[in-house]
């Protein structure tokens, strides 16, 4: 979907303006008005202002220090596949990792005793990491078995399954930010808790280092069940962004929105899955903000019928209004964990 209305762009464009600034980035695309829906899989959304994809790591550093030079926000996207963008796009710049940033490296044995280290690219995708795994028969990344990320957003949401979460297996993620090196920061010091991070401001990852042994073919095995049971109970057939909530503590968002009655509640071309109540599909005519009203009707519901705030895992990034977004998210939720930096 296009902006309803034209803005005023951020990035001025003189001759020796921060986009001139940009273009004159070697290994840099830069596309302008570029269509977002197609870069998330809730497939809605506005267009960025302007889209940069850095194939390198010095292409990436000099897009940084020129957003910096401007405190200019940006959003660094992975795959898409946990942020809802406002059907008035983004303005101001969206960054996505290009070629140099999708690679997988293994060193065997690098941690002793049988224990290797797999590095992976922050553009690389989770799906192929575990191909990789499978192939290389390694185990200690099968809980990200199934989560459409890309080892960037992964690291980001401290993504998990009922297998684990990242942090059981991240060793340390590769940081960068404008006019410092690229610093591998070790895991505990990222700040990962349930699907959070505390990476500091205008940090973008760009590599992982997880902590691999070989497999026990039990796992996976198991592996394997969690996969089908997912295939069994998620509806994937349509475009979402998997659960929208997280689990509050003890209890299943799913749960909630079930009991509270919202299985099949429908707004425009979103609606509560079925299947799964913890989801919001898009049936196919969706917008963003057909889905944030269900996230919305879930949060008021849910807490009205059993006095429970859910708090989306999704992340609004784009042009929200303010106070929509402050509607969304508890109390200290901050909206910088809206991914807009
Ligand atoms: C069908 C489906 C199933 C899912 N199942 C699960 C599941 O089982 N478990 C789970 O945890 N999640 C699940 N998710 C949600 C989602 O896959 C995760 O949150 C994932 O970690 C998001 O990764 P991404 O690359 O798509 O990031 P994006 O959605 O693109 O971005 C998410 C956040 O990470 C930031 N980010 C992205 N890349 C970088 C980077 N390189 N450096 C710094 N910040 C970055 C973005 O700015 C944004 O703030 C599911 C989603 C779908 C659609």
């Amino acid at each position: 979907m296009r902006r309803p209305t034209p803005k005023s762009t951020s990035i001025s464009a003189t001759a020796s303006s921060p986009i001139g600034r940009l273009r004159a980035i070697a290994d840099l695309a830069i596309e302008e008005d570029a269509p977002l829906a197609k870069m998330t899989t809730y497939k809605v959304g506005g267009h960025a202002e302007i889209l940069l994809v850095p194939a390198t790591v010095d292409a990436l550093q000099s897009v940084l220090v020129v957003l910096a030079s401007i405190d200019a926000p940006f959003l660094v996207l992975g795959n898409g596949s946990n942020v809802l963008v406002a059907d008035a796009g983004v303005s101001g710049c969206v960054i996505k990792l290009g070629d140099a940033f999708d690679y997988v490296r293994l060193d065997r044995d690098a941690l002793g005793e049988g224990r290797h280290i797999l590095e992976a690219g922050a553009a690389m995708s989770i799906t192929r990491l575990l191909r990789v795994t499978k192939r290389e028969k390694l185990a200690g990344v099968e809980c990200l078995g199934g989560v459409p990320a890309t080892v960037g957003g992964a690291v980001r949401m401290n993504a998990g399954t009922r297998l684990g979460e990242l942090s059981d297996c991240l060793v340390d993620a590769q940081i960068l930010r404008p006019h410092v090196a690229a610093q591998w920061v070790p895991a505990a010091d990222l700040g990962l808790s349930y699907r959070r991070s505390n990476l500091p401001p205008r940090a973008i990852v760009t590599a992982a280092r997880f902590a691999c042994s070989d497999a026990d073919p039990k796992m996976r095995e198991r592996l394997e069940e969690v996969l089908a049971y997912r295939k069994s109970t998620q509806p994937l057939h349509l475009p979402s962004c998997g659960s929208v909530f997280a689990n509050p503590e003890g209890d299943s968002a799913g749960r909630l929105i079930d009991v509270a009655g919202l299985k099949g509640e429908q707004v425009g071309g979103a609606q509560i899955s079925e299947q799964h109540a913890n989801w919001i599909v898009n049936t196919g005519d969706a917008t963003a903000s057909d889905v944030l009203a269900l996230i919305h009707r879930a949060i008021e519901t849910v807490q009205r019928e059993s006095g429970v705030r859910l708090r989306p895992e999704v992340q609004l990034v784009g042009d929200w209004p303010a106070d929509v977004v402050a509607a969304t998210y508890p109390p200290g939720h901050g909206h910088t964990e809206a991914g807009h930096v």
